[in-house]
């Protein structure tokens, strides 16, 4: 689960970080007061919208008294902003942060991610901070210092104090980044984040060390422990086609390629993108159906996979452990059915009641393709689709 830059904030606040001081706003008059409230010389009008890279898209703007705050947020408030992380659709920004201007000495990088080698949350810290850290990792991905840590100790001082030094800080600004980095990663651990990063984290003239951008992913599968975060979910910001699986106790993804899949098991899921790759075509999206599906969740699977503009064929690929074959072949018939089918669909059962499941489906009369085995389905799909 992903959150606004101004939730991350507040919630890193709460363990030491140090952010500036700013407003939420949805209109442009809000804004104006904030500027007004906050009292600096210089504020900054930030979208909130889940994605990064929104200075770049003109998501972010400096400003310098109350009716400029007005005439900014006036610009971002209502925009389809579009960013590298929003795809070219871009997304509307509803509300915007206004903060205090910070007197930048220096932009730089630290975040908390999963090592998944290490099986440990591994601090990254660099120099090269600001709008480009994609690009750093890409090309010099030796400017990226690494700590990892273990959440039960914690970062550790030297290895903190490593990576400050190491990103250039010295003084009295190595120990503040040394508690910064410290102070981020038992956010990151306490809060169960799959991800915390800060983008640029800044240098001032003052001589403070301030994190000026904030992302924060949760794992979502540690969530019941934080029913305060689940507060903060923004379903505006989420695919819908999500959030209505969500509600059928469905798990959808999607991807960039052509093929909808729906099966039942993630490890089913891997092993049929796979399959569709080696045959020449990407799936679309993938849609578990989870162990127990009945034709009502199967013909909301339908549905949901071919909302998908981009699904020009549909593959089902079930196998029948705990549900009958012959169970399942009538919720996609009924599915069928009921939703407006345009695509060819292919369909592979396998498991209990196999024979009766196929028989079903193919005395159904439906414009469907059956197939024997994972490779025989696939290859069919993707042939369907180039045709
Ligand atoms: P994004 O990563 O989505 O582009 P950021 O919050 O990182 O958004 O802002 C982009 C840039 O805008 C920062 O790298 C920084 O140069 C500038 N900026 C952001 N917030 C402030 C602030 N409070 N004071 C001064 N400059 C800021
Ligand atoms: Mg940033």
């Amino acid at each position: 689960m992903k959150i606004h830059e101004f939730q991350a904030k507040a919630l890193l606040q709460r363990f030491g970080v140090k952010v500036p001081r700013g407003h939420e706003c949805t209109t442009p008059d809000e804004a104006a007061k904030a500027h007004t409230e906050l009292g600096t010389p210089v504020t900054v009008v930030k979208a909130q919208i889940h994605a990064g890279g929104r200075g770049k898209g003109g998501g972010v703007k400096v400003v310098k008294s109350a009716d400029d705050a007005r005439d900014a947020a006036e610009k971002i408030l209502g925009m389809q902003l579009v960013t590298h992380q929003t795809g070219p659709e871009g997304q509307l920004v509803r509300r915007v942060w206004v903060e205090e201007g910070s007197n930048i000495e220096s932009e730089l990088y630290v975040g908390v991610a999963l090592d998944r080698e290490q099986q440990l949350p591994v601090m990254m810290a660099s120099r090269e901070g600001g709008m480009d850290i994609e690009e750093v990792a890409a090309n010099t991905p030796e400017k990226i210092l690494k700590a990892a840590f273990s959440p039960e100790t914690g970062l550790d001082a030297t290895e903190a104090r490593r990576l400050a030094e190491g990103i250039g800080l010295t003084g009295g600004l190595a120990d503040k980044g040394v508690a910064f980095m410290q102070a981020l990663a038992k956010a990151f651990c306490e809060l169960d984040c799959s991800l915390a990063e800060i983008n640029p984290l800044v240098t001032t003239k003052e001589g403070e060390v301030v994190a000026l951008d904030a992302k924060i992913n949760f794992d979502s599968n540690a969530l019941f422990r934080h029913p305060d975060i689940v507060e903060l979910r923004d379903l505006d910001e989420e695919d819908p086609k999500e959030i209505e699986a969500s509600k059928h106790g469905l798990s959808y993804i999607a991807l960039d390629g052509n093929i909808g899949c729906m099966v039942n098991g993630a490890g089913l899921a891997m092993s049929t993108m796979d399959v569709i790759q080696l045959h020449g075509s990407a799936p679309a999206n993938f849609l578990d159906v989870g162990g127990g599906a009945s034709k009502e969740t199967v013909t909301a699977a339908f549905k949901i996979v071919l909302s998908d503009p981009k699904v020009k064929g549909v593959l089902v690929n079930i196998f029948g452990g705990i549900m009958r074959c012959d169970v399942i072949a009538e919720g996609v018939c009924a599915a069928v059915k009921e939703v407006e089918l345009n695509v060819p669909l292919v369909v592979r059962l396998e498991g209990t009641n196999v024979e009766k499941g196929r028989e079903i489906l193919e005395q159904s009369g439906l414009p469907l393709i059956t197939a024997s085995d994972l490779d025989d389905a696939a290859e069919k799909i993707c042939r369907a689709v180039e045709a």
